[in-house]
């Protein structure tokens, strides 16, 4: 089966196409850059309606691939900005209806959770999903993936921007902060914010920006948000581990290309005796091949929407989306 599939959640628009063997044949990927008051939705919204087109010619022709042998088309349901994911699903519907092919919703977090789960090999991987605009714990439970920890304001990513921005950076921040923290010598104290299974970032933003003001140079900010920020979601990774008695755990989103994020994680799960997988970066950032890869895993339990029943949903929660793919013949039999 091969499936192309779009991404266009927030800032980023891409193009993947995936087939079951070889898993990504191509990712076509461009990204909105934002100025300095933040993502505009309707702007990101033009970029992406203007840039998807060529993006689906992109991977096609990387990926040598004849639309006449595609399966389906997939696309970002939700969650993520209205106008963004309007965008995408509107390229869908029409590469949907002019290649007379099925049209398969994909929910964006658990399709980070498939792409890892199918590079890493493992089977019952509990997610840590460190991005932009979301910040979750995620594993499997009965036909769901269930959210069992998430931020209780903003995303971890959407901090390290936020943060970085008003010390110098440009769009996106994490990897300016990343470049900084790797020249810092010194770690200051900031507000450590985990709530049971849950974190919160917007302390943490007011007391680094503190620190800045105070003038404690950038390297040191940045070396203290990554070593607090990190250790939280450490935390609440290896509470979630502990819980279920899991025996493994992947990363995904944005800021999970972050080097000592890996690494500290790395270290918890090997403590634990947990096996880590955290795919490349270009598979750990929102990415079409994700969303192509997850809506051929839908396809092969035959899901797929009419174009008049595909209105994409910006609130869409993990747990809202059956997980019909990994559900064992006895729990299909129980759900029938
Ligand atoms: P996503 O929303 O999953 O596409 O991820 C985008 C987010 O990842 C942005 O907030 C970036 O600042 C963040 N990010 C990307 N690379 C890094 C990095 N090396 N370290 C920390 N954050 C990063
Ligand atoms: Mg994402």
């Amino acid at each position: 089966m091969r499936i192309l599939g779009i991404e266009s959640t927030a800032h980023t628009a891409s193009v993947g196409i995936v087939d079951e063997g070889t898993q990504v044949l191509a990712s076509a990927t461009d990204m909105y850059r934002p100025g300095k008051g933040g993502i505009h939705p309707r702007e990101a919204a033009n970029h992406h309606a203007e840039v998807l087109p060529d993006l689906v010619e992109r991977a096609l022709s990387d990926s040598k691939v004849d639309p006449g042998t595609l399966d389906a088309v997939a696309f970002s349901q939700g969650p993520g900005l209205g106008p963004c994911l309007r965008a995408g699903a509107t390229v869908a519907r029409m590469l949907s209806l002019s290649w007379e092919r099925p049209l398969v919703p994909v929910n964006h977090c658990v399709a980070h959770l498939e792409i890892a789960r199918a590079l890493s090999g493992f089977s019952d991987p509990v997610l840590l999903y460190a991005s932009g605009g979301n910040t979750q714990i995620v594993a499997y439970a009965h036909g769901r993936y269930r959210v069992l920890g998430e931020t209780l304001d903003i995303g971890v990513g959407n901090f390290l921007d936020k943060l970085a921005l008003g010390m110098g950076s440009t769009f996106p921040g994490g990897p300016w902060i990343e470049r900084w923290a790797k020249e810092g010598k010194k770690v200051h104290e900031l507000p450590y914010s985990v709530h049971g299974m849950d974190v919160s970032f917007s302390g943490l933003l007011t007391a680094a920006r503190a620190l800045q003001t105070k003038g404690v140079p950038k390297e040191e900010v940045a070396l203290s948000v990554e070593s607090h920020a990190y250790a939280m979601l450490c935390e609440v990774a290896e509470r979630a581990l502990a819980h279920l008695g899991a025996r493994e755990l992947v990363l995904g989103g944005g800021v999970a290309c972050n080097e000592r994020l890996r690494r500290m994680v790395e270290q918890m799960a090997h403590a634990r005796g947990v096996r880590v997988y955290a795919p490349p970066p270009a598979l750990c950032v929102d990415n079409g091949g994700m969303i192509a890869w997850t809506g051929l895993l839908a396809r092969e339990r035959g899901i797929s929407v009419p174009v008049e029943g595909s209105e994409v949903l910006p609130r869409q929660r993990t747990d809202q989306v059956e997980a019909t793919w990994r559900l064992r013949l006895r729990e299909h039999i129980s759900e029938a």
